[in-house]
């Protein structure tokens, strides 16, 4: 079947990224032809790429040799150029945040329903080795039944770029790296959710939200800390796990950490008491060399296709979205339950 042509709206970052890294290694049947952007600067950087360079969206739009967009522009524009493309007759894939809130994702769903034309986020991070690991743990039982996740950014340079640090174009790291940390936990948890508490941090003043701190307690008993900070000089681990066998730490995107599984024997010696500080303790001594064991990571394998390949596997064949949208929906509500609950106190 024929390859899907792309035209990139919005050449900046991630839109490069997508058409010379993400199409060509994902799919030989996807490939990125065209770009649109506002900048002059970023337009000519394409064309010394050997993209066709377009001078209006409706240009892209109303050529009939683009058949999908890819929408890398501010969070802000993603509604609007999204429910252009559908109408003009394109498939969509949009960058994340999906869009500014839920309503906004409505209007956009609604207009792709009537149209019939595929709309697909791209929530990349559901590829990411570490969650790969984290996701086999969990769906294996390793280190027994999880109950307790942390996730976990953090970095020392604050909030990047120009138009992550206004509201009215979507900034702050709840929209930024919040919702790739929410994605993941929610499509990894399969429960309802009962409660959310929240708070942002605005330490570096800026008009929009620099990083927050979450606990999302699920129907299930699971709870999840999740965690975006920009003024962390030294780090968390990205993850820390608990299940009710042992524990696992990931401590970076390098795959660096540890599973500390329960041996399960049961003759194995109490710990001793150890000298903790100016005290005793027994409670924190390390338990005994015999009552756990290191075990290897799991491989970071996907069971499931590369983005671009499952896109074009909708769009060609009628294969179920991998990202579907009523799960990118229902992360959008968890944002906008985190801005509530943490503006109200
Ligand atoms: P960026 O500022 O580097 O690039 C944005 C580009 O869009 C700029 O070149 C700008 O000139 C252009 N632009 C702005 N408005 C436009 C419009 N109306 N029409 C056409 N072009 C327009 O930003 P970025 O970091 O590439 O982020 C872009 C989007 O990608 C955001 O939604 C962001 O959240 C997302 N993103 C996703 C990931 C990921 O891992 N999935 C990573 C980074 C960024």
């Amino acid at each position: 079947m024929s390859i899907i042509n792309f035209a990139v709206i919005g050449y900046g970052g991630m839109g490069s990224y997508h058409a010379h890294n993400l199409i060509p290694a994902e799919s030989t049947r996807v490939q990125a032809v065209g770009t649109y952007d506002i900048s002059g600067e970023r337009q000519q950087i394409s064309q010394g790429k050997g993209l066709r360079i377009y001078e209006s969206l409706e240009e892209v739009l109303n050529d009939g040799n683009i058949e999908a967009v890819l929408i890398a522009t501010p969070n802000d524009s993603h509604k609007e150029i999204a429910i252009k493309a559908l109408r003009a007759g394109k498939h969509v894939v949009c960058e994340k945040p999906v869009a500014m809130n839920t309503r906004e994702l409505d209007e956009i769903l609604a207009v792709a329903e009537a149209t019939g034309n595929v709309f697909m986020v791209h929530q990349n991070r559901r590829w990411d080795p570490d969650f790969l690991i984290i996701r086999q743990l969990y769906q294996k039982k390793t280190i027994g039944d999880i109950f307790q996740i942390e996730s976990r950014v953090q970095g020392a340079n604050g909030i990047p770029g120009d138009w992550r640090h206004l509201r009215k174009h979507g900034g702050g790291m709840l929209l930024d790296w919040g919702v790739h940390l929410l994605d993941q936990l929610l499509w990894l948890v399969d429960s309802p959710i009962k409660s959310v508490q929240a708070d942002l941090s605005y330490i570096l003043g800026d008009e929009v939200d620099d990083g927050f701190m979450s606990c999302i307690t699920f129907e299930n008993g699971v709870k999840a800390l999740v965690e975006v900070g920009t003024t962390n000089y030294t780090k968390l681990p990205r993850w820390y796990v608990k299940g009710l066998e042992g524990t696992a730490k990931i401590d970076d995107w390098d795959l660096s950490g540890e599973i500390i599984a329960a041996t399960g024997r049961k003759d194995v010696p109490a710990p001793a008491p150890i000298q903790a500080g100016v005290g005793l303790t027994k409670t924190m001594a390390p338990p005994s060399e015999e009552a756990t064991e290191k075990i290897a990571f799991p491989e970071p394998k996907a069971d499931f296709v590369p983005f671009y390949q499952n896109f074009y596997e909708v769009v060609r064949e009628g294969a179920e979205p991998i990202v579907k949208n009523h799960e990118v929906r229902k992360v959008m509500n968890v944002i906008e339950d985190i801005f509530r609950v943490s503006h109200k106190g």
